[in-house]
């Protein structure tokens, strides 16, 4: 029997029976159907389930898992069958410059990741010793090969590579990673569009809780270009009322109390706690941090801290487990969006 542990240190049962193990579904493109991983209504009204949680006893499981690990698996498999009926390849290149081993390795499991649901995966390579312009040529000329329709580099770039530069150099139909600055203006204008693929996740992640968005209140701890900064977007596009907040943000645990979803993107360990979180809230926790567990080993956290928030919240994403894998699955999605267009 598996369970989530509460701030008391007791072991909260539910795990195994949370709505999050049920079967989510998807549309045919693979977009997950909102509430159906939970069986809620439509339109779940946050604040009843704020009454009902504060009238429960405190023995109940607070907070469901959104488990990122399930969706993204029922995406893929929706992936798998698309491919299958669309009778044409599927495919992904990707460019890879210099000899990062972190990168390298990335590289390699994505091949693995693509071939499982049938995506062919071209990986082009260039030396650590190309030049700027060595890199944006090839680019350049990936983008006008016919049978490149899914496109992405991998980062890090050489020292001297303008990253960005180089992002904005690929063609937006190819652009799976969503990180041309047009796809991003794209987003805000609400045009069907390759979307960067976190702030995807997490809006599905949100969304596959069946709660309605618009009208709601909702917080982005962080406000990169390619994280926060496109999730408030997507949330707005939602007609939430959303606070893009950033480490200069004053009184932000105040702040996030108020509302109704907390995304924390932030990059800092832990850094939301439960006195941060409404009762009730869905909390999705986008980061990824590697810190010393109790044991001296090195541990994977998140921006949120999960042991604490999950008695608070009423849905809440794990890390491990979470957006990682829907990040993935949702760059997949992206892949075939863009090869079979
Ligand atoms: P970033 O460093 O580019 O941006 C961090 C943002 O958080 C900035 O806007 C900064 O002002 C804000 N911030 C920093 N400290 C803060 C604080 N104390 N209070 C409020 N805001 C604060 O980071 P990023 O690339 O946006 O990544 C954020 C996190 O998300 C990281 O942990 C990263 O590893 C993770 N991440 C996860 C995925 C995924 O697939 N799950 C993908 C990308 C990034």
């Amino acid at each position: 029997m598996s369970g989530i542990v509460a701030p008391s240190g007791a072991i909260r049962l539910g795990e195994d029976t949370t709505p999050a193990r049920l079967a989510p579904r998807v549309d045919d493109s693979g977009r997950i159907l909102r509430g159906r991983q939970f069986g809620t209504p439509e339109n779940l009204p946050i604040d009843a389930l704020h009454t009902a949680m504060a009238n429960a006893s405190t023995n109940i499981p607070a907070a469901r898992i959104i488990d990122g690990k399930a969706l993204s698996e029922v995406v893929r498999n929706s992936l798998r069958s698309r491919i299958a009926a669309a009778g044409r390849p599927v495919r992904l290149d990707a460019l890879l410059v210099g000899d990062d081993r972190a990168a390298g390795i990335y590289a390699m499991n994505q091949a693995k990741t693509c071939a499982e649901i049938g995506i062919e995966y071209v990986l082009h390579r260039l030396p650590a010793s190309a030049s700027a312009d060595d890199v944006a040529g090839r680019v350049l000329l990936l983008n006008v090969d016919d049978a490149v329709r899914a496109l992405m580099v991998h980062l890090p770039l050489p020292g001297g590579v303008d990253t960005e530069r180089i992002q904005s150099l690929i063609s937006p139909d190819k652009d799976v990673e969503g990180v041309n600055p047009a796809n991003i203006g794209n987003v805000v204008y609400g045009r069907r569009s390759l979307v960067p693929c976190t702030a995807l996740a997490t809006l599905e992640m949100i969304e596959s809780t069946g709660i309605q968005l618009r009208g709601k209140r909702c917080v982005v701890v962080g406000a990169s270009n390619i994280v926060g900064k496109p999730i408030a977007v997507l949330l707005m596009r939602t007609e939430a009322t959303v606070h893009s907040t950033n480490k200069f943000t004053p009184d932000l645990a105040a702040l996030c109390r108020t509302c109704d979803v907390v995304v924390a993107a932030c990059g800092v360990p832990e850094l939301v706690k439960a006195d941060w979180v409404k009762p009730g809230a869905v909390v999705i926790d986008v980061g990824i941090n590697r810190i010393d567990g109790a044991d001296g080993k090195k541990i994977t956290v998140g921006d949120v801290d999960f042991a604490a928030v999950s008695g608070v919240a009423g849905w809440i994403s794990p890390v491990p487990g979470g957006v990682g894998p829907m990040t993935v699955a949702m760059l997949l999605r992206n892949v075939v969006d863009a090869a079979l267009r």
